[in-house]
């Protein structure tokens, strides 16, 4: 092979930098204002809103010709402050992730390779093919299994059940559509809405999801599970699925994932799991056993932007029939296979599983992620955060102003400020009222859930940042805030 050089003139219309060494300078500046943000993560406010002013700026219209890099420069440093506030030890909404320094290193070499990993013979397509194959063997899943890095649990929940579907019509479904097929479904009455949109995405209607009564534990109720698909039986329905979930999004809930395994192999149906951010306990050693089972499902939808504090977006669907899977989105006839060599090679491509056609290096930031800290330390600040959540319960538990809601299992407690005398709908409001408080106060972030109908402060720890003492502070500030407003202040 002959190397050959590139002409030595620049093309009169590119977009690289005229002069390389002030793109250096610009480049570090950046880097530089990434860096503070990361190093000084821990201090301040939790959540700080937009600015009006920077409203106003972001409401302008678009230049013909162009701001030029230092405007631009300047317009992205003043957004660095406006996040979620996820990157914060006290950010506790939702289920979020708080990212990590390191997440900055893939995130520059993805920029700079520009990689379409749709498919074709390059790195891109290896890497993940090397994740996948990682991912199998934490999860317990054959070489045989497939999977492919998505944007998040929702597309994996949509890609792994369109599986379960095609399989079900042997493949004829993806020609003929759903006519004439009655599918049903089985998940918890706590299981996360991204799988009745998956149900409504793929034609099956929602309604054909059947949501399954829960235990005080949150967990879903087995009887009842049986009783549900046998009457959809007898009622000529045909089964399709039972849906586990690995850490609910209310109450953090793992529900029996042995027994859906049982139940799905005796049924003949599809065993998915929705780990969103619960799957990732794999890692730790407290939550592994409490995920016993999942090495069974057919399928697990998950995300390593949660616990796993890669950059978003970045989720991962594992599908343990491989050809099915392929069979389920390939374009390509059995008999070709594709070209040997060349970079039309390294066949199949990750198109073949999934519904995008171009899709970027997704999967480094990932790989990476594992690489860098191993299984062993990030199952380990997983562990830290199901300690410290814990701790907070038992916080609340000795205050006689707190008042649990939920019990613990993973990454989230759920309680509220009581106050004497104050019916349920006042108590309802004044707790809404004190985690909008603390949000715009900066102190803490929690969102809200209902428990039972009641309105709660969920305080979810997926966050290697947190310390016990921010837990101190957060039952601190919650007593102070729920004192004042109780007292009409
Ligand atoms: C977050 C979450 C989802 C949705 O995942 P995305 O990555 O936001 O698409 C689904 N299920 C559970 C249990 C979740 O916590």
């Amino acid at each position: 092979m002959t190397e050959k050089t590139a002409p030595e003139t620049r093309s009169p219309t590119t977009l690289d930098p005229q002069d390389w060494s002030a793109f250096r300078t610009r480049a570090h500046a950046m880097l530089e204002r990434a860096l503070d943000k990361m190093e000084d993560a821990t201090d301040g406010r939790v959540w700080t809103p937009v600015p009006e002013a920077l409203h106003r700026t972001l409401e302008t219209g678009l230049s013909q010709e162009g701001t030029g890099p230092e405007a631009m420069d300047a317009l992205i440093a003043s957004l660095l402050p406006h996040g979620v506030g996820n990157t914060h030890p006290r950010f506790f909404g939702w289920v979020h992730g708080a990212g990590t320094p390191s997440g900055l290193m893939p995130a520059i070499a993805e920029a700079a390779m520009n990689a379409n990993c749709g498919g074709r013979n390059h790195a891109g397509i290896h890497v993940e093919r090397q994740l996948t194959r990682w991912l199998c063997n934490l999860f317990g899943f054959p070489d045989t299994a497939s999977g492919l890095a998505v944007s998040g649990t929702s597309m994996a929940t949509i890609i792994a059940l369109k599986t379960a579907r095609d399989r079900a019509t042997a493949f004829a479904s993806r020609a003929d559509g759903m006519a004439g097929h009655s599918f049903t479904a089985y998940t918890s009455a706590e299981a996360h809405a991204c799988i009745a949109r998956a149900f409504d995405i793929l034609g099956l209607g929602s309604e054909a999801l059947r949501k399954i009564p829960v235990d005080d534990h949150f967990r879903m109720q087995l009887p009842a599970l049986r009783a549900a698909v046998a009457e959809d039986r007898a009622s000529g329905k045909t089964p399709l699925a039972i849906i586990g979930t690995a850490g609910t999004v209310n109450t953090g809930a793992i529900d029996p994932l042995v027994d859906l395994a049982d139940i799905a192999a005796e049924e003949g149906l599809w065993f998915h799991v929705d780990g969103a951010f619960g799957a990732c306990g794999i890692m730790s050693e407290r939550l592994a056993p409490r995920l016993a089972g999942i090495d069974r499902a057919d399928s697990i939808a998950f995300d390593f932007h949660k616990w796993l504090h890669v950059t978003y977006d970045a989720g991962f669907v594992l599908v343990r029939d491989g050809e099915a899977h392929r069979k389920s989105f390939s374009n390509r006839p059995d008999y070709l296979s594709g070209v040997e060599r060349g970079l039309a090679a390294a066949n199949p491509w990750p198109v073949e599983y999934g519904p995008e056609l171009s899709r970027g290096f997704r999967a480094l930031k990932i790989w990476a992620q594992l690489l860098e800290f191993g299984p062993a330390r990030l199952g380990a600040a997983i562990t830290a955060n199901c300690e410290q959540v814990d701790y907070l319960a038992s916080l609340v538990d000795r205050e006689s102003d707190l008042e649990r809601l939920a019990p613990t299992e993973t990454s989230i407690c759920c309680f509220r400020y009581k106050a004497e005398g104050m019916s349920e709908e006042d108590l309802d409001a004044l707790n809404q009222e004190i985690v909008i408080r603390l949000q715009e106060s900066g102190a803490a972030a929690p969102s809200t859930t209902r428990i039972r109908g009641a309105l709660a402060i969920r305080v979810n720890i997926t966050n290697h940042r947190t310390r016990f003492a921010d837990l101190d502070y957060l039952i601190e500030e919650t007593l102070n805030v729920g004192k004042a407003i109780a007292s009409g202040k």
